[in-house]
């Protein structure tokens, strides 16, 4: 199985559902939907009626974050995992680098995979290394520390996506090259197995992702998909990204 998932990040307001509709109606007659999933991360304002409206169609809709307290809790503006099942979200992500650099740590990363699985939310649980990480040859070092330090054997796997996202390539147009993140990936599973009991979760690449890089990216046969970002507020550039990978 293929993901492709649009992180909206702050954007979006009630009636950019219309860039939804598209997708679903593209994913729902394409030839070739049952060989991927399409999830959506809206901010947390438009959860609960995008989540109703694509109740029984084919998107999926997640959170981009949860708090990292199970249900309820005196934290200001803190949303739960179970407020966030509790509007219909099936998806959250965690460790998204732009939470990392505000402050999340891994103990509350725990936290957030612990309860986000406990409450039947899928979990895409984000990793990448920086750019002076990158320079001084650290990555894999990095990828290691952030997936030991939070993933463990007794979550369920089957609910655990892992999504590679260098920070230095999230919205500069910089990607890594195909040797790079070929074996990144090899890496990252190997680690995974080693967590999971000899098998892995799916391994996405993010950082960057249009409807030209994905041919490259396709090759990669390691790569169960993709965390896409700035692509993912058009209907017209996310479906380029899925026509492309499958052309
Ligand atoms: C992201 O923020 O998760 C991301 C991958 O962004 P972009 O595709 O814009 O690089």
């Amino acid at each position: 199985m293929r993901y492709f998932i649009g992180n909206w990040k702050m954007f979006g307001v009630p009636k950019s559902i219309n860039i939804l509709n598209k997708i679903n109606s593209y994913y729902s007659r394409d030839k070739n939907r049952n060989k991927y999933r399409v999830i959506i991360t809206p901010p947390y304002t438009l959860i609960e009626s995008y989540s109703k409206n694509f109740k029984n169609k084919r998107i999926s809709i997640g959170s981009q974050n949860c708090y990292q307290k199970e249900k309820f809790s005196s934290n200001t503006a803190a949303i739960s995992p179970y407020m966030l099942k509790n509007v219909g979200a099936k998806y959250t992500l965690v460790g998204h680098s732009d939470n990392r650099s505000e402050g999340d740590t891994d103990v509350m990363l725990k936290n957030k995979v612990k309860y986000a699985l406990k409450n039947n939310l899928k979990v895409v649980f984000c990793i990448g290394e920086n750019k002076k990480e990158k320079k001084n040859k650290r990555t894999l070092v990095v990828l290691k520390k952030q997936l030991t330090r939070v993933l463990e054997r007794k979550f369920n796997k089957n609910n655990v996506i892992v999504a590679y996202e260098p920070i230095w390539s999230i919205g500069t147009g910089k990607i890594p090259t195909a040797s790079e993140l070929k074996k990144t990936t090899i890496y990252i599973k190997k680690i995974l197995k080693s967590i999971f009991k000899h098998s892995s979760p799916a391994v996405l690449y993010g950082g960057s992702v249009d409807g030209d890089n994905v041919e490259i990216f396709k090759e990669i046969k390691e790569i169960d998909g993709f965390l896409i970002g700035g692509a993912s507020k058009s209907h017209k550039k996310f479906i380029d990204i899925i026509k492309n990978y499958y052309r």
